[in-house]
C-alpha cells in the first residue's frame, strides 16, 4: 500500500480540482519486501540442490558509477544469500577478451545470471556482447531473445527496472486493466519493456517519445503516467491528470541532490500517487534484479532435471 497522502482528488463546486498531496509509492519498502522474499526463495533452492544461485558482475574499466552501481549489486546479493562470481576487466581490455569472459560465464553452471555492466569503456559498442549472454542467464532481460520472450508474452527474464515499476504498482493497489497507461520515453532498457509489461497487465498503454507533438496533451489522458525520459523536471501538473499515478523513472544528479523526470512538488498536488526519488524506482531495480537471478537458478535447475528424467 501507499503512504496516505489526503487521499481522492477533491472536486470544487465548478467542476475544478482542489490542491491535494499525492500518496508516496514507498519504494524502499517495497524492495525490502521483495529482497526478504528472494532471501527465502535463495534459501530454499539451497536447501534442494546444496549451492546457492550465483550471479556474475562483469565490469570492464574504472568508471567511478560502473563501480558504484556493480559494488551495490554485489553487496546486496550477498545479503539474499546469493553466490558472488564478479570479474573486473582492465579499461584496456578488448573485445574478444570481454567476449571471452562472458562465453566462460555461460559455460560455469554454477553461475544462475550474468550481468555486463554498461556503458563500456571507450565507446564499445554492447550489443553484440549482451547476445553473448545465453537467455536462461539473462537476469537484465536485455538480449533480443528476452525481448522477443517479452513481446510474445511468453515465460522469461524481464528487464529490472519496469519489473520493479509493475511490482511498486502492484503493491499500491493501482488499477491496471483497462486503465489509460502513457510512458514517456521508448529506450530498449526501461520504455518500450515498460510498455509491454502494461500490455500484458491490460492497461490501454500510449508510447510517448522525443518526437512525440504536443507531449502534454498525451499525457494528461494517463491513469497511469510513466515518466522515462531521462530529462529532469520533464514532466510537471500541466502534463498530468487529476487523480493520476505518476511513476518517476529517472534520475539525474543535481545541485541538490537526486531529482528525477518528473516536477515532484507541482505534480503532487494533481497526483493521486507518485514515486519519489530518491527512494521510488530506484531501490526496486537491483531488488528485481536479485529476484531475476534467483528465478533464473530455479528454473536452470528444473530444466536441468527435465533433461535428466527424460534420458532415464
Ligand atoms: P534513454 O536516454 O535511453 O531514453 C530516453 C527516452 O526518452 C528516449 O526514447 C527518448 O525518445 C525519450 N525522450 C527524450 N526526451 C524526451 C522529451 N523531451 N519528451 C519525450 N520523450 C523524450 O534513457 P533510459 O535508459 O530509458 O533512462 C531514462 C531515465 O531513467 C534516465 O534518467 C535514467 O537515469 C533513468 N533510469 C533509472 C533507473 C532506475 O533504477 N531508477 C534505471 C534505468 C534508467
Amino acid at each position: 500500500m501507499a503512504l496516505r497522502g489526503q487521499g481522492d482528488p477533491a472536486r470544487r463546486p465548478d467542476g475544478g480540482v482542489l490542491r491535494m498531496t499525492a500518496d508516496v509509492i514507498d519504494g524502499r519498502r517495497v524492495a525490502d519486501t521483495v529482497r526478504n522474499e528472494t532471501a527465502r526463495r535463495a534459501a530454499a533452492f539451497r536447501e534442494r540442490t546444496g549451492r546457492a544461485p550465483g550471479l556474475a558482475t562483469v565490469l570492464v574499466g574504472e568508471d567511478p558509477a560502473s563501480r558504484v552501481y556493480v559494488a551495490n549489486k554485489r553487496r546486496s546479493a550477498a545479503a539474499v544469500g546469493i553466490a558472488d562470481f564478479h570479474r573486473h576487466l582492465d579499461e584496456a581490455s578488448s573485445r574478444v577478451e570481454v567476449a571471452a569472459v562472458l562465453a566462460e560465464l555461460a559455460d560455469d553452471p554454477d553461475v544462475s545470471g550474468i550481468l555486463l555492466q554498461l556503458p563500456l569503456p571507450g565507446g564499445i559498442d554492447p550489443s553484440d556482447l549482451i547476445e553473448l549472454i545465453p537467455v536462461a542467464k539473462d537476469v537484465d532481460g536485455l538480449t533480443t531473445a528476452s525481448q522477443g520472450l517479452l513481446a510474445r508474452n511468453r515465460p522469461g527474464l524481464r528487464p529490472c527496472t519496469p519489473s520493479g515499476v509493475i511490482r511498486l504498482l502492484q503493491d499500491a493497489e493501482v488499477p491496471l486493466a483497462g486503465a489509460e497507461a502513457v510512458v514517456v520515453g521508448r529506450s530498449e532498457l526501461v520504455g518500450r519493456p515498460m510498455a509491454q509489461l502494461l500490455l500484458q497487465e491490460d492497461a490501454t498503454v500510449t508510447m510517448a517519445h522525443s518526437r512525440t507533438r504536443n507531449l502534454a496533451e498525451v499525457t494528461r489522458r494517463a491513469d497511469v503516467l510513466i515518466a522515462a525520459a531521462g530529462v529532469p523536471g520533464l514532466i510537471g501538473s500541466e502534463h498530468v491528470k487529476a487523480g493520476a499515478t505518476v511513476v518517476d523513472v529517472g534520475i539525474h544528479r543535481g545541485e541538490s541532490g537526486l531529482v528525477g523526470d518528473v516536477r515532484a512538488d507541482d505534480v503532487r498536488q494533481v497526483a493521486r500517487r507518485l514515486t519519489p526519488v530518491p527512494g521510488g524506482v530506484g531501490p526496486m531495480t537491483i531488488a528485481m534484479l536479485l529476484a531475476n537471478t534467483v528465478t533464473a537458478a530455479e528454473a536452470q535447475h528444473q530444466a536441468l532435471n527435465r533433461v535428466g528424467g527424460e534420458g532415464q
